[in-house]
């Protein structure tokens, strides 16, 4: 298929359905906050609705500020009382607990800090609060004629949000598809002592070496309060498809990865196919108006989701960046597994991969050197999770990859830290902006390896079914429902429960 697209929902089409299949059984536009009285004795969820161990996270109270000057009070009156506090955003689309501060902890919501401070039109930034959506922020950019280069492509998520975990779109040219290397400034309150009123706001701008940990923080330093972002002038994009084999998928990959600006890949297995996404800006010649056409503020990103339901299976998708130089090896390896059950991903014959590029950053927990990530679904009932499971250990342990900080179940981030050599950097600051950890909870700690905090993995009946751990033992696969522990198929010291009834495979 080749030709000029000049929509976003088309655009997107293929990326979005693949990035957004089996994510959002959830109703998305439930409140993640849900108080049963006022704003005391609430739970804190996620689009999802459910959290990959299925627990259900209560805390005492929420606070909603709508300006800095109450943030500032919400998070003077928990430090000054030792209690424990996290973010949660409008919908929260991270599968994890990272907003969950714990049984009597605060959360903070971000709904009413939702306001867009200003475009800098002369200086091409724009500073919005950190409960604006992607949304909001670009069509603000783009009334004053200017646009975000690259975002995530969902446009709900919010600017502290997506910032706090890293999210990115596809690119490796320029500064990259991660938001957060547009970000020439940040206002985050945190905790401070007594003599300071118990809470304070930093200013972080460009050029501040703190930059490279608030960045991209997990939530774990405080609230962002505001975020200045780098703008360009509004550009047009030109964007074509190219449907082909994937015979030569490992080679073609790495090599597209410098050949199109925004360009990303949907490979799906099970056809043998893969569609590249020939995506570059051009010159803007045309008459459009700003709301049509092929202009990036239309395009870059959508909100198109197939709300498949999947009965009582909990779905998941894993994100997981392999460095560049490594990608065409874990490619061939992906496929020599996949081609022995290639209907395995989540969908069957329409199960897709989605192929995306991201650029080394200089934040201490963004990525180390340039990547490819691997957006990939699966769903046990209709699937055949082993194998998408065996690629997850294969591209984390054989290949060296790094889960995205928002997607992924606790097996990903199992051990995940010790690949970002910067992390003791991140921690610093962290000790610094937030010496008693009133922004740290178990989970984060986990995560982070802090010292007494134990591992993210879960062992239990049935763990390694729920992506809580690797399996070891047939327990953690639940063997009465006919899955055991067995060795990957190409890689062999990856540990996947493999449905045995019927299993062609099973006794491999
Ligand atoms: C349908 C869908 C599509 C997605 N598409 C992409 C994509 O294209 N690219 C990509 O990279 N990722 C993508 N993601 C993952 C997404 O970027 C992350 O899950 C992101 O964290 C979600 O942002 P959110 O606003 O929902 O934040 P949440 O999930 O609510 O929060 C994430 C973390 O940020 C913290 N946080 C939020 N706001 C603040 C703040 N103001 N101050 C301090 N901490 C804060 C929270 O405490 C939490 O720790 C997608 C996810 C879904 C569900």
């Amino acid at each position: 298929m080749q030709g000029s697209v000049g929509v976003h929902g088309i655009l997107l089409l293929a990326a979005a359905a693949v990035l957004a299949r089996c994510l959002l059984a959830a109703a998305v536009n439930t409140p993640v906050v849900q108080c049963a009285s006022g704003t005391t004795k609430c739970t804190v969820t996620n689009a999802f609705g459910a959290f990959p161990d299925g627990s259900t996270c209560h805390v005492a109270a929420a606070a909603f500020p709508a300006t800095e000057e109450e943030l500032v009070r919400v998070v003077a009156g928990a430090a000054a009382s030792g209690t424990k506090m996290k973010v949660a955003t409008r919908l929260g689309h991270n599968f994890m607990k990272l907003s969950c501060p714990g049984g009597d902890g605060l959360v903070i919501s971000t709904n009413a800090l939702n306001r867009v401070v200003g475009v800098n039109a002369a200086r091409m930034e724009i500073t919005v609060e950190s409960g604006v959506t992607l949304s909001e922020l670009i069509d603000a950019a783009a009334h004053a004629g200017l646009a975000l280069p690259h975002a995530p492509y969902w446009l709900d998520l919010t600017v502290g949000g997506l910032l706090s975990t890293g999210a990115h779109g596809s690119s490796v040219s320029g500064k990259g598809g991660a938001v957060h290397e547009y970000v020439t400034g940040m206002r985050v309150v945190t905790p401070a002592p007594a003599s300071e009123g118990y809470a304070k706001v930093r200013v972080v701008n460009a050029g501040d070496p703190d930059l490279d940990a608030v960045k991209v923080s997990l939530g774990v330093l405080g609230v962002i309060s505001q975020v200045t972002l780098a703008l360009q002038p509004l550009f047009n994009r030109s964007v074509s498809f190219r449907r082909g084999g994937d015979g030569d998928l490992a080679e073609r990959a790495v090599a597209f990865a410098g050949e199109h600006e925004f360009g990303d890949v949907v490979w799906y297995p099970a056809r043998g196919e893969a569609v590249f996404r020939i995506d570059d800006r051009v010159a803007t010649t045309k008459t459009n108006t700003i709301s049509s056409g092929d202009f990036q503020n239309v395009i870059q990103s959508s909100r198109s989701t197939e709300q498949q339901q999947h009965g009582d299976v909990l779905p998941f998708q894993a994100g997981i960046s392999v460095p560049l130089s490594r990608a065409s090896a874990f490619i061939r390896d992906a496929q020599r597994l996949l081609d022995m059950n290639p209907g395995a991903l989540c969908g069957g014959e329409n199960g897709g991969i989605l192929i995306r590029y991201v650029k080394a950053s200089t934040a201490y927990l963004g990525k180390t050197e340039d990547s490819v990530e691997f957006d990939t679904t699966s769903c046990r009932h209709d699937g055949d999770a082993a194998m998408p499971e065996e690629m997850e250990q294969m591209a984390l342990r054989k290949y060296g990859g790094v889960p995205h900080w928002g997607k992924n179940r606790n097996v990903a981030f199992d051990g995940a830290i010790a690949k970002f050599p910067k992390a003791g950097e991140f921690m610093k600051v962290k000790d610094a902006y937030d010496p008693d950890g009133l922004f740290s909870s178990e989970w984060s700690d986990q995560v982070l390896g802090v010292a007494g905090a134990g591992g993210v993995n879960v062992a239990r009946n049935g763990c390694g079914m729920e992506g809580l751990c690797v399996c070891s033992e047939d327990e953690h696969c639940s063997p009465e429902k006919g899955y055991l522990c067995r060795p990957g198929m190409v890689y062999r010291d990856a540990r996947v429960c493999r449905r045995v009834a019927g299993d062609a495979y099973a006794d491999a």
